[in-house]
């Protein structure tokens, strides 16, 4: 009996090699095709604007605060009618993320009062230098969509006085 074995366990992988062979191929010919991700997936990170283009973000830094890597670095600048950005006050003139710190937790989508940033399903995320990994708001806005316009804008004076406007969301 003890002649046998090898030739049974010879039987029992070669079996499992000819299951395989029949079987429907798991691997993923990436990067030409892409495997959607989870619906609580956290990607890299995009600054929304509303319909018209203008941005959801105001500068108010409350991202920058709440985020425990200290990965948010926000500066904010005044509005005008003449030059707005934003509705309300105030814009973020400068707005860089440090993909490197980053722990994709999404607070700072959590404390976002404007829901202006917005862990995407963006996952390609790779550097070969350190200057790259930091994200400005240039790359971070999402483009233009729609009737949307480019900011600056000039705008109707006292028309986006409010931080939070009553504006159509595009995603709606
Ligand atoms: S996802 Fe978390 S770690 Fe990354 S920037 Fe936002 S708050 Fe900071
Ligand atoms: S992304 Fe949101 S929380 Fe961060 S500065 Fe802009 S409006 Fe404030």
């Amino acid at each position: 009996m003890r002649v046998l074995e090898p030739l049974i366990g010879l039987v029992k992988g070669l079996w499992v090699t000819l299951k395989t062979m029949f079987e429907k191929p798991v691997t993923v010919q990436y990067p030409e095709k892409k495997k959607p991700v989870k619906t609580r997936f956290r990607g890299r990170h995009t600054l929304k604007r509303y319909e018209n283009g203008l941005e959801k973000c105001i500068g108010c830094a409350l991202c920058a605060a709440a985020c425990p890597a200290d990965a948010i670095f926000v500066e904010s600048a005044e509005n005008s009618d003449e030059k707005r950005f934003s509705p309300g006050e105030r814009y973020a003139s400068t707005y860089d993320i440090n993909m490197l710190r980053c722990i994709y937790c999404g607070f700072c989508e959590d404390a976002c009062p404007t829901e202006a940033i917005v862990l995407g399903d963006q996952y390609e995320l790779s550097f070969t230098d350190r200057k790259q990994a930091f994200y400005p708001k240039e790359l971070l806005l999402e483009p233009i969509s729609g009737q949307g316009k480019l900011t600056p804008q000039v705008t109707d004076p006292g028309m986006f006085t409010r931080s939070v406007p009553e504006m159509k969301d595009p995603q709606d």
